[in-house]
């Protein structure tokens, strides 16, 4: 990746984007085709590693730019759910478009190609230390002490960035998931094609999965912040019990996912956040490549309108402009999530023969994943409703 270092301290970038996931490529694209000269900051070598399960649900597919080159390692058209490593019952989806998986390496540099053919200058290896605001502007420091200008910024530096630092954000669920990415024989292969397997774990709220990319699988388990020895405990014995424990991982990590409080900031200033910096996630499943690309292409609006604000009231109407995006649309899917976690946590056997042993509830959850409806158009149906209600949750 072209590594320009034009931009130095006296030039005034309408557009600064901190982070080249898909939150902040998007972004980069977004503002770079409203015409503003954008400049993408990563920390790391692109293309990068980054540990994510790599699975698409129909939603993130609609959201991906169009003809964008990036190989699918496999279609989903069948799950596996399990509850603690029984009761195992697949199901098979009905829908057009299925879970698709792919290499978030190549899906994050596809992403950052098409920003860049889209004019966006893309600055790879180079960290963001902090940001100062200014007077009309603001300055983005980095870690080799470079003073970047910008009149707006988008901070899209996921889970731990500097950028949420300077905003506020705040979260109200902090999940640790542990993952590996294994090689497996072709015969293990042809056994986990087009079939993913989500198993309900034995830490409340925590589950595991398999996601079948070719001759790889990515295995992993998530559970609460603050019990790292049980889900370390869990995710041995999760490997072991789907027969990936004795396999030499590629890759063996662990990572941090967010959930913003609903009150928590997404702009300070002149800059906006997106994506896992913004706490944009789903509480439950925790997808989050659908939030970020959403939250990242309306993030990239908000920074070219920021920029070419000359009156402050300008400035408050972009941002609000932005919240109101993110709230009505991602916000309302975390709250609808939300309780389904909170049912899942307390009574994950129900979920389990929901899923398994009731076939509308498993269409309706099929054609959320194949993108054809949303969790909060799930949750308002009667049945739904009535459910909830049973057990103890009113929508
Ligand atoms: C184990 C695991 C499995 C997951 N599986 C799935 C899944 O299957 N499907 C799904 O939809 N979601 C999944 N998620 C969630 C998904 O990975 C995230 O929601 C998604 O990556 C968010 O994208 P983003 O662009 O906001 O942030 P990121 O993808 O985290 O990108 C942030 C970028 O910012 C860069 N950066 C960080 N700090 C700085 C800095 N100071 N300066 C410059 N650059 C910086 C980073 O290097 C990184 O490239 C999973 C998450 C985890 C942890």
């Amino acid at each position: 990746m072209s590594t320009d270092r034009f931009g130095g301290n006296g030039k005034l970038w309408d557009v600064v984007v901190v982070g080249a996931g898909p939150a902040g490529a998007t972004a980069a694209r977004v503002a770079a085709e409203a015409g503003c000269g954008v400049l993408l900051l990563e920390r790391a070598a692109v293309p990068r590693y980054k540990t994510c399960g790599g699975g698409l649900i129909g939603c993130a597919q609609a959201h991906l730019p169009p003809g964008l080159g990036v190989t699918v390692r496999d279609e989903i058209d069948s799950v596996t759910f399990g509850l603690r490593g029984q009761r195992e019952r697949t199901v098979s989806s009905t829908t057009e478009v299925r879970c698709k998986m792919v290499f978030r390496d190549e899906l994050d540099a596809a992403l950052t190609k098409v920003a860049a053919e889209a004019g966006a200058e893309v600055r790879d290896r180079t960290t963001v230390a902090g940001l100062e605001d200014g007077a009309g502007e603001v300055v983005v420091r980095t870690a080799d002490g470079e003073r970047i200008r910008a009149r707006a910024v988008v901070g899209a530096d996921g889970t731990a960035g500097r950028v949420s630092r300077h905003i506020g954000v705040s979260c109200e669920q902090v999940d640790l998931a542990l993952e590996v990415e294994v090689p497996v024989d072709p015969r293990d292969a042809a056994k986990w094609r087009g079939r993913m397997l989500m198993e309900w774990g034995p830490l409340p709220g925590s589950f595991g999965w398999v996601f079948p990319k070719d001759d790889l699988c990515t295995a992993g388990v998530v559970a609460a912040r603050g019990q790292g020895d049980a889900t370390r405990a869990y995710m041995r014995e999760f490997l072991e019990r789907h027969g990936l424990a004795h396999l030499t991982p590629l890759h063996d990590t662990g990572h941090l996912t967010k959930c913003r409080r609903p009150d928590s900031p997404l702009a300070r200033g002149r800059t906006v956040v997106a994506g896992d910096a913004a706490g944009l996630c789903d509480p439950w499943s925790r997808e989050g490549i659908s939030f970020a690309l959403r939250s990242g292409a309306w993030a990239g609006e908000a920074a070219a309108a920021i920029a070419r604000v000359v009156h402050p009231v300008d400035l408050g109407r972009a941002r609000d402009t932005y919240t109101a995006a993110v709230l009505s649309t991602l916000g309302a899917e975390m709250r609808a999530s939300r309780k389904v976690m909170d049912v899942f946590t307390r009574r994950p056997g129900i979920v389990h023969t929901a899923l398994t042993a009731v076939p509308p509830v498993w269409r309706r959850v099929d054609s959320y994943l194949g993108g054809d409806t949303t969790i909060p158009a799930l949750l308002g149906t009667p049945v739904a409703r009535v459910a909830l209600k049973a057990v103890g949750l009113f929508t």
